[in-house]
């Protein structure tokens, strides 16, 4: 399994109010990554496809809205490398699939929606085991499976290890990297990847009231025994408009001026939050004058096209 890692570009960011607060800003395109693997997915996948293969499961069951980039990627890649998967759809099966279910289904991931109620017990043992004997009452998958479970959002260890590599992509020096937080097993990767411990790490929530969160990063990098000293690392709590997937007409907005300026789609659940909340704390004087700073697309463009159907994203 390879990662087409070689031909992720790194673009320079211009904007005549970087050039007065003398701070350099450089976005690193993970959204360039795969068409449908895009941006730090691939990353959370990668060792955990490897685990599977080398282990001989034959069943790979994992978890989701009905709008996650993480079951459009698992589909994806599940696909490509024939591993038959499940996802279990976090509802009631709507009337009509979106998109993301749509081309889930499409890639051969069988998809089986569980209640609201039933579905925020994911992570128990006893749920997923009586999950898994559901299953095989209804025939999605038989007695002699062996099943790979990857929690929601693929955050494990392994999603960890995989997302170490993305600082090594970055051959530049610079004093910060930013990136966009859901369950934070991306941003647990990049603590663990960063080498020099100079470097500040910043993370956006894109959740509201996301207090956990610190604490499930710190028992997540504690998992891959983080034994090197780490980089000091921050959460900003400010910028996700009223909570996960909630979104302002301001948030459009900048979308929108983002890519007349600088030809790059941003996402509107994670990415887009981001990049407004950098702006505004650049413009604020959070960064000392000279600062170089690296943000993450980590992609998420699959998740727009309700917003590109609506009128709210142009890309002109
Ligand atoms: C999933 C996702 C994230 C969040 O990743 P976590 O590891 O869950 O914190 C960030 N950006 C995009 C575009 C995503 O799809």
């Amino acid at each position: 399994m390879i990662l087409p890692i070689n031909s992720i570009p790194i673009s320079e960011i211009k904007e005549p109010f970087l050039k007065k607060n003398s701070i350099s800003l450089q976005l690193l395109r993970l959204e360039q990554t795969d068409q449908f693997i895009s941006g730090n997915k691939w990353f959370k996948l990668l060792y955990n496809l490897e685990k599977f293969k080398k282990e001989h499961y034959t069943v790979l069951l994992t978890f989701g809205g009905a709008y996650s980039n993480h079951i459009h990627a698992t589909a994806e890649a599940c696909h490509r490398f024939n591993i038959p998967a499940i996802g279990i759809i976090r509802g009631e099966k709507p009337e009509k699939l979106n998109q993301t279910l749509t081309q889930a289904l499409e890639r051969n991931m069988q998809l089986y929606f569980v209640s609201r109620n039933d579905y925020r017990q994911k992570q128990h043992p006893e749920f997923i085991k009586q999950l898994i004997t559901k299953l095989i009452n209804k025939n999605y998958i038989t007695q002699q499976d062996k099943i790979y479970v990857l929690p929601e959002g693929g955050s494990n260890e392994l999603a960890i290890k995989g997302c170490a590599l993305i600082p090594k992509l970055i051959t530049s020096q610079y004093h910060y990297l930013c990136c966009a937080i859901g369950s934070g097993g991306t941003f647990g990767g990049l603590i663990h990847g960063v080498e020099d411990n100079n470097t500040k790490l910043l993370g956006f929530s894109a959740l509201k009231g996301a207090d956990q969160l610190e604490n499930s990063i710190i028992q997540l990098i504690k998992e891959v025994n983080v034994t090197n000293t780490t980089p000091s690392w921050q959460i900003n709590h400010d910028y996700h408009f009223g909570g996960f997937a909630k979104t302002k007409p301001e948030l459009f907005h900048f979308i929108n001026v983002f890519y007349q300026n600088h030809k790059i789609k941003l996402d509107v659940i994670y990415t887009g939050k981001m990049m407004y909340g950098l702006y505004q704390l650049i413009k604020n004087d959070y960064f000392p004058k000279n600062t170089n700073i690296v943000a993450i697309h980590t992609g998420g463009l699959q998740g727009n096209h309700e917003f590109e159907k609506k009128g709210f994203l142009k890309w002109q």
